[in-house]
């Protein structure tokens, strides 16, 4: 902080905070015409219109949020962002959006904290291993860095973890150094700051009730909780809700939405690392700059849209993460939460055009879409700008649910943080 800068803190602090600009326009209502809608105040809808503006010079955007912005699966995930994943397409995806977040603070002038510490995801057997090697190998094949450690060599990684427990011994692990994590909620006000600063509208507590399509069947309206808005482009960036969403519009969408939580530890000084992933017990932890233990859990077993999970599903986990570190054994949680999340059969997203003229959605990204969140936003807003899939985007596009063209992650990888 420069001279400037700390009489100016010292100013605010001497007149109780009165001095404080909001970073971001946030208009009441929404206008009554735009040239896109985006439906959904997540990173990924706030990136997309941030680089609808900057990129493709569209003059008239709005992000309706129906809560607040970043107060869905953005505000709620565990912030693994990683790129090595076994199919072409999606390693170009994610690396795509990687390659995003090392310019992302400087892009947007705001810190995002992304911390490339490596994501280690372990192997407890002979399949895991065999699944990794080849993760490894395809990555390599397409420029993507990850590397496989021995058993101890993830030790001297990793050092609080125990390699030897009985129930979950680890015979070694995938490696992807420039693999990390970021701050969730700086990622959505980043985008919101700089997107609003580019003229787009960000309207939070403004539910999407309805979309209206004209005689030729292309969309030409929407209903809000704030009124009615006239457009030609709707970008669908719901998560969870896309299903309920997309429906408005009449269109059935090949989706699952499943609960998924999380929970955070009391803050304890450094001393966790990296990020490590299992995709076997389904756990996975890294240590925030606050100083408490992030740890993802599964999903629920069925379908809901409740945000509370089962009990078991968290148990399971801390189990699992207790084994693997019996440091942790006396260690409390503070709280844990649940998130919606929106999953495919191939468990790939779907990002693209709809059968219904005007309106694109970028939705699937199940238990792992954070990490994607510039690259996603990046090839969403050429896609809607363009009317026609960005090279990076057209493989995952809907029809491929029709066609066949499979881009099966799931069976890949059984997990996708
Ligand atoms: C517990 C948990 C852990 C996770 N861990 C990871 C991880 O480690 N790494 C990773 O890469 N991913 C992770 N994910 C997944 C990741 O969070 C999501 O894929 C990603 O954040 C989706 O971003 P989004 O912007 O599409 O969705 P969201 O942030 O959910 O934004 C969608 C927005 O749409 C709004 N909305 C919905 N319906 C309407 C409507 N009718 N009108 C107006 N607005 C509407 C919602 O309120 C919401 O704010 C995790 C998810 C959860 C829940």
């Amino acid at each position: 902080m420069n001279g400037f800068g700390a009489f100016r803190l010292l100013r605010e602090a001497l007149r109780g905070q009165t001095g404080w600009e909001p970073q971001w326009r946030s208009p009441e209502r929404p206008q009554p015409t735009y040239d896109v809608v985006i439906i959904g105040g997540g990173g990924h809808g706030l990136a997309t219109a941030y680089y609808l503006a900057k990129q493709h010079r569209v003059g008239r955007i709005a992000v309706l949020e129906k809560g607040w912005i970043g107060g869905g699966n953005t505000g709620r995930n565990t912030t693994i962002i990683r790129s090595n994943y076994l199919f072409p397409e999606s390693a170009a995806l994610y690396d795509h959006a990687v390659q995003l977040w090392e310019g992302l603070s400087q892009e947007l002038n705001y810190n995002v904290m992304f911390s490339p510490r490596g994501v280690l995801m372990l192997a407890h057997n002979v399949h895991d291993e065999q699944s990794f090697r080849r993760h490894v190998h395809a990555n390599r094949l397409a420029g993507v860095d990850n590397e496989w450690l021995d058993a101890e060599g993830c030790r001297a990684f990793c050092p609080p973890l125990d390699i030897h427990q009985q129930r979950y011994p680890v015979v070694g692990g995938a490696l992807q150094r420039r693999g990390g994590v970021a701050r969730h909620d700086a990622v959505a006000w980043g985008y919101a700051r700089a997107a609003a600063a580019l003229g787009v509208d960000i309207v939070q507590n403004c539910e999407v009730i309805g979309i209206t399509r004209g005689a030729d069947g292309a969309v030409t309206a929407l209903s809000t909780s704030k009124g009615e808005i006239r457009t030609g482009k709707i970008g669908v960036v719901a998560a969870g809700s896309t299903s309920l969403v997309m429906a408005m519009a009449g269109v059935r969408m090949p989706l699952e939405s499943f609960p998924l939580q999380a929970l955070v530890s009391e803050p304890v000084k450094p001393v966790f690392p990296c990020v490590v992933m299992s995709n076997t017990v389904h756990a996975y932890i890294s240590q925030s700059d606050k100083g408490e233990l992030v740890i993802g859990a599964g999903t629920d077993q069925y379908p809901s849209y409740s945000q509370a999970g089962g009990v078991q599903i968290l148990s399971h986990t801390l189990e699992a993460i207790c084994e693997l570190f019996p440091m942790f054994r006396r260690m409390r949680m503070l709280r844990s939460w649940g998130g919606i999340v929106d999953t495919t059969s191939d468990r790939s997203p779907i990002i693209g055009l709809t059968p219904v003229p005007g309106l694109f959605v970028n939705c699937g990204w199940g238990t792992g879409g954070f990490k994607a969140t510039p690259g996603s936003g990046h090839v969403f807003a050429a896609t809607i700008a363009r009317g026609e899939p960005h090279p990076i985007a057209a493989p995952f596009s809907l029809d491929r649910f029709a066609t066949g063209r499979l881009i099966d992650e799931a069976a890949a990888a059984a997990v996708a943080h």
